[in-house]
Parts: structure tokens; C-alpha cells; sequence
């Protein structure tokens, strides 16, 4: 009534992998008051600047609100969602029926709920046939799953966020962990003025997570692997392994020691490799052989790599060769960037996995196929995101379905994508936004879909916890949640039967007992103590660490510290390495490596948090940053212009001067598209290299 305020809901950030809770409180006049959940294990109540800003982003004023059809004209008309629906289903069947199902795919996002995530990939692999569902989770996380599921059996992360409050050391590479995770930052940075814990971050840039800590190893780009083989052979030399824990829960480990050898065989060569100086890598080194609860975290700087895995591998190699994993304050740790591209790996969101952790052995295909009852089994692994993209450019994929991201920004060769986009029979594009760079493409029907704060359902943060996202603002318009309208579609399709779920509750039971289905603890994603959930206990439920199998009521804090991997023989598995290479080295015409990331206050293509003026004046437009030796090199003047070229595609920027930029490379942010700042889309000048088993491009060392 008048003068009560409404009561806070709690839902989640949507935002960054950190997953945080967040309070959001109706202010009446169509925005909300939003304050951290003190009660969220992820945050304890802390947001960082993204998130307290949310309530800046809630306007109505740039987001699509009906479903919109492309004209003979080339403009768009406002439809019925019957229309629109129609034309989408009768698009879909007719190339279909034509050019059978693998000419269409699904392009989704770690943006999107698990409950959309789980229909959209029901429906391709199962009903209508198709392998081809990638996410732009792809880009993000693709090498740890691969490094993960080669080492561990499953793509499972061991620990959780209270070890970075307990460990006595935090390493963190290839992460700018204060800018990216800012949350996790902050606890790091507690336990280190608190603990004493120490803190090492190596990475080619020096960043703002260097301010903190106590080592800093600007290394090599590429040279990661180098740096980890180099402490796996110090580990052997001084005895520093732990040989029970490799004799019962490990295999390989001979072979990979020899291999390390070959590659990083004494501190002389890890020093001309990385670019390190002997005393730093010998202080590093006798750092982590000398503490057991360290914890290693990662993220797009060892991700975002043609040997992303490999380099994910050398990380859990260095771990299970001391048995440090899946104990307090100890562990191998991905740090995941979006909000649920953990949700997005469970349900089988990525074109090599089928759906809850089961990839295409037969058997898997067998029991997926049997407990969907579905029709149309897709029998092996789909195209990888940037593969995907080409197929579309050689119209191999005639009829795509974009949900929830905006690949003519954020893929490499942006340019070459976009031509590929415009040139699809039939696209078709689930958005909040009505303009971006991905509908300048003009998609052939675009459906509006809901927003943060309008939908339901759940996401999966870095340590496996299981969050709800819950609606406090009214749809507005015709604005319709992402499964909604996948369930729909299908209907059309001739697939209502595996289809008619009511909300997303029903969603989530199915997914969960999908999770469960003939599984005898062999598999890691397990919450079938879910499958029974009713809509009243969904709608109560509490964060929760996966897996929670039947019979129990908590979820699960750490895995691995008595072995029990995923494998034929429940032992990791540990491979040799590639030699450490990068996908391509700068030359006489691309003497610089182009880098590329994140800025503090700005998520993805800033669609929402370009609404808000606090975050936009932290960076408030995009620039290269130079190192002022290149500057010299290059005659280049601080605030001046610099068109940034390479075999790829072209960027123009304006040139910040930055020391943390090391000579011989660039860094530019991701954020900025055509929409916003026309010739400052990086994703053109990125290289569409790829790692061999994750199908992650190598987007942080582009030779320019
Ligand atoms: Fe949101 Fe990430 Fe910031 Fe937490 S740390 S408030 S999840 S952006």
C-alpha cells in the first residue's frame, strides 16, 4: 500500500562470473533500489561498481518492445508475436525440409538463463537435429572446459571462493582480476592485508591487480605454459611433489615431467622464454613450492589462446603433482567471465557437448536421446563458434538464430562476420536492444526479448554455485523470456510434446533429472536432488554448489582431494604439452601484438551499462594504449589517432600512453562497437586463430 516500500527481491548481478546477490527493491516509478545480498556466498554483500550502478539501467528507452520483421524495403514493421512466430517456424522448416537440419544453428550466450540455455539446445540437438548450438561462452571459458575435461575427466572447478580467503598465496594469471572480478579482488585483497597472504599476478600487461600484490612477472605473451612446465620441473628436482597422492590419483605424470623438461628444463631457459629475470622466476617458484594453500586463478589471458588448453594443463599439472586441490585455500581456479557460462556448460551450450556434462559417445547420444524422447538425435559434435561463423560466410549454415549476444562485435574478424550475418536466408535475432551491431546486420525477424529484472530462472557463478535470477519489474511490452519463445518455435515445429513446460521451473526440474539419468556418480554435473523441486521451492531456492545428487540437502564445497576424477579409472590424466608457441609471431609488416580486454566500468557492448553516466565516465571513450617507446618508434602523440592494421581487418583509435603496455604491444578495449564509436570495433582487427581442442581463438596477441 501507499508509503510501504515494496520488499527487496533477492536475484543476482548480470554481470561477471563473480555471480553476486544482489537486493533489488522496486522504486514505483519503474527503476528498483539495488544493494548487495549480505546473505549471497559470493559477495557477502559487496557489489562493485557495475553492480550498484544496475539501477541506473533499468530505462525502457533504447530496448525492443515488439517483435519486428524486416520489410521488402529493407526497414522493419511491428508484428504480432503469432506473425513473427509463424515466420520464424515456417522459415525454419522450409530449409529444413530443403537443405536438411545442419544447415541451421543456434549462436547463444552466457547472458542467457540455464532455462533458455536448456530448450534452445533440446530443441536443435534433439528435435530438430542440428549439432550446431555455440555461445559466445566460446570466446570466454571454451579452454579451461577442454583443459579441464582432458585432466580431470569433467569439466569440473575443484574449489570455491572461501579458498581465496583462506589461501596463503593467490596467483593469479592472465587476469586483471581487479577490473574483471572486482568482488573476488576485494576478498583477495582482505586476506592479504588481514592474513598476509601473498599475492603473485603474472601477466604480459601490468594492470590495476598489479597495484596489490607482492610479485609481479610481466612475461612473454604466449609464454604461460613455459613458466608453469619450468615449476613442474623445479617441483620433481627438489622432491617438492607428493608421491602418494600421483601413485593413487594420478597417471602420466612421468611422461608430462619429461615433457616439461623438454620445454622449460632449467630457470636460463624458462628466463629466455619468458622474458623473466632468473631471480624473479626463482623467487615465484620457491614461493609456491613453498606453500601448500595456494591458490592458482585464471582467466582470458590464459583462456583466449590457440593453447589455451595446453596452458589450463600445465596449471592442474603443477597442482596434482603436489596434491594441492580440492582443499581450503588450495587449487587450480577459473575464473569464469560471464554470468552463466558455467549454467550454459551444464546444459550442453557448447557445439562439442550435448547436455549435463554427457558429450557424443554413443552411449551418451543413446541415453540423451532416450530420456528426451526425442525424434531427431544430432550424432556428433557441432561447429565452434568462430567455425560456425565461416560456415555461415560459405553458406554451408543457411538459417542462424542469434540469442542474446551481438557476434558482429565481439567475434574475431568482426568485419567478415558481419558480411556473413547479412548474407544468411534466414536471420533471426532474440535482443533486448533495438540497435547494435549485430542488427545493423538486419535480421530477418527480430523478437524482443526479456531483460535482466524481467525474467526467471538460474545462473551457475566460477565455483559451481547455482543462483537464481528472480523478476521484480513487470515484462514490458510484448517482451517475452528467451524460453518462452524457444518453446513456441518448437511448438510450431510439430515438437509440442517435449515442449509444453509451464515456466521455467518446470525447466529447471527436467534439466535437473536429465542431470541425474542413469547416472551412478559418473558424472560430475549432478543436481538431481532438484528434479523434484516444485515451483514454491524453486522460487525459495538458496545459492548451491553443484553437484547435489538425490538424497542430499547441501551441495558440494570441493571435489578432488581424495581423487575420484571423472575418468575410466577415477585417476587424472596428465598429457604432454605442445611447445609453447603463438598462433602467429609479429613480422617486419605486424611488428606489434595487438591485445585486447576488458575496461573496469563496462560489460561486453555496453548495451546496459552504457546507460549509466557514472560507469560511462570512468573510461568514457575507446583508445589504444601504446607503450611510450612505440609511441617514439612510431611518431605517434598522446590523443592523437593511430589506425591499427593487420592481415585481418583495421581499427582507428585514439593512442592513450601506457608504461603497463609492454614495448612491442598494443591493448584496446572490447566494448566499443560501430554503434558507438564507428572504426573503434577491435573485434575486426582480432585473428580468428584457435586452440585444436577448445575452438577459443587467440584474441590477446593479433600481430599489427
Ligand atoms: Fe556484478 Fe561481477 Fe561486480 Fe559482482 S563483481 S557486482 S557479479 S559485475
Amino acid at each position: 500500500g501507499p508509503g510501504i516500500p515494496d520488499p527487496a527481491i533477492r536475484t543476482t548481478c548480470p554481470y561477471c562470473g563473480v555471480g553476486c546477490g544482489v537486493l533489488a527493491r522496486r522504486d514505483g516509478k519503474g527503476g528498483a533500489a539495488i544493494a548487495g545480498d549480505p546473505a549471497h556466498p559470493a559477495n557477502l554483500g559487496r557489489l562493485c561498481s557495475k553492480g550498484s550502478a544496475l539501477g541506473e539501467t533499468l530505462s525502457l528507452g533504447s530496448r525492443v518492445l515488439h517483435p519486428l520483421k524486416r520489410n521488402a524495403a529493407g526497414g522493419y514493421d511491428r508484428v504480432s508475436w503469432e506473425f513473427a512466430l509463424d515466420a520464424v517456424a515456417e522459415g525454419l522448416l522450409s530449409l529444413i525440409r530443403r537443405e536438411g537440419p545442419e544447415a541451421v544453428a543456434f549462436y547463444l550466450s552466457g547472458q542467457l538463463l540455464t532455462e533458455d540455455y536448456y530448450v534452445a539446445n533440446k530443441l536443435m540437438k534433439g528435435f530438430i537435429g542440428s549439432p550446431h548450438v555455440d555461445t559466445n561462452s566460446r570466446l570466454c571459458m571454451s579452454s579451461t572446459v577442454a583443459g579441464h575435461k582432458r585432466v580431470f575427466g569433467s569439466d569440473t572447478v575443484p574449489g570455491n571462493y572461501e579458498d581465496l580467503d583462506s589461501a596463503d598465496l593467490i596467483v593469479l594469471v592472465g587476469s586483471n582480476t581487479a577490473w574483471c572480478h572486482p568482488v573476488l579482488f576485494r576478498r583477495i585483497q582482505q586476506n592479504r592485508s588481514e592474513r598476509g597472504a601473498k599475492v603473485v599476478v603474472i601477466d604480459p600487461r601490468v594492470t590495476a591487480t598489479a597495484d596489490d600484490c607482492d610479485l609481479v612477472l610481466q612475461l612473454r605473451p604466449g609464454s604461460d605454459s613455459v613458466l608453469f612446465a619450468g615449476l613442474l620441473v623445479h617441483l620433481a628436482e627438489h622432491s617438492l611433489t607428493d608421491a602418494t597422492y600421483l601413485a593413487r590419483h594420478a597417471s602420466g605424470f612421468q611422461a608430462v615431467l619429461e615433457n616439461a623438461r623438454g620445454i622449460a628444463p632449467d630457470i636460463a631457459t624458462v628466463a629466455a622464454r619468458t622474458g623473466l629475470s632468473p631471480a624473479d622466476i626463482a623467487a615465484f617458484y620457491t614461493l609456491w613450492a613453498g606453500t601448500p594453500a595456494v591458490v592458482t586463478a585464471w582467466s582470458q589471458g590464459v583462456n583466449q589462446s590457440a593453447q589455451g588448453t595446453d596452458k589450463v594443463a600445465s596449471i592442474l599439472h603443477c597442482h596434482l603433482a603436489t596434491g594441492r586441490i580440492g582443499r581450503p585455500g588450495g587449487g587450480p581456479f577459473s575464473l569464469t567471465g560471464q554470468p552463466n557460462a558455467m549454467g550454459g556448460r551444464e546444459v550442453g551450450g557448447l557445439a562439442n557437448m550435448l547436455a549435463a556434462h554427457m558429450g557424443y559417445s554413443a552411449v551418451e547420444i543413446d541415453r540423451v536421446r532416450r530420456f528426451w524422447n526425442a525424434p531427431n538425435m544430432a550424432q556428433h559434435e557441432g561447429l565452434k563458434a568462430v567455425a560456425m561463423l565461416d560456415a555461415v560466410a560459405d553458406k554451408r549454415i543457411k538459417a542462424l538464430w542469434v540469442m542474446a549476444t551481438n557476434p558482429a562485435v565481439s567475434l574475431p574478424r568482426a568485419d567478415h562476420v558481419m558480411a556473413a550475418l547479412q548474407g544468411l536466408d534466414l536471420f533471426i535475432v532474440s535482443e533486448n536492444v533495438l540497435s547494435n551491431d549485430t542488427l545493423a546486420a538486419r535480421p530477418h525477424v527480430i523478437l524482443p526479448a526479456a531483460a535482466w529484472g524481467e525474467k526467471d530462472g538460474t545462473v551457475t557463478n566460477s565455483e559451481r554455485c547455482i543462483s537464481r535470477q528472480r523478476a521484480f519489474l513487470p515484462l514490458p511490452g510484448e517482451v517475452r523470456p528467451d524460453w518462452w519463445i524457444i518453446c513456441e518455435i518448437a511448438r510450431r515445429l510439430g515438437f509440442a510434446a517435449g515442449f509444453g513446460f509451464a515456466d521455467a521451473s518446470e525447466i529447471y526440474a527436467e534439466h535437473a533429472a536429465l542431470s541425474a539419468f542413469e547416472n551412478v556418480g559418473s558424472r560430475d554435473f549432478d543436481i538431481g536432488a532438484h528434479a523434484a523441486l516444485t515451483r514454491r521451492d524453486y522460487d525459495a531456492l538458496r545459492p548451491v554448489q553443484w553437484p547435489v545428487p538425490a538424497g542430499k540437502s547441501q551441495g558440494t564445497a570441493r571435489l578432488f582431494a581424495d581423487g575420484g576424477f571423472f575418468t575410466p579409472d577415477g585417476r587424472a590424466q596428465m598429457k604432454p604439452l605442445a611447445m609453447p608457441a603463438l598462433a602467429a609471431e609479429p613480422s617486419e609488416a605486424f611488428p606489434l601484438l595487438l591485445n585486447t580486454g576488458r575496461v573496469r566500468d563496462h560489460w561486453h557492448t555496453m548495451t546496459r551499462t552504457g546507460l549509466s553516466p557514472r560507469l560511462s565516465a570512468h573510461v568514457s571513450e575507446p583508445g589504444v594504449h601504446v607503450n611510450p617507446a612505440d609511441m617514439a618508434r612510431f611518431g605517434l602523440e598522446e590523443g592523437g589517432f593511430a589506425r591499427i592494421a593487420n592481415a585481418h581487418g583495421a581499427v582507428v583509435l585514439k593512442v592513450l600512453g601506457d608504461a603497463g603496455v609492454p614495448a612491442g604491444s598494443l591493448f584496446a578495449p572490447i566494448h566499443w562497437s560501430a554503434q558507438t564509436a564507428s572504426d573503434a570495433r577491435i573485434g575486426a582487427a582480432v585473428q580468428p586463430f584457435c586452440d585444436p581442442y577448445s575452438g577459443q581463438p587467440e584474441m590477446k596477441a593479433t600481430p599489427s
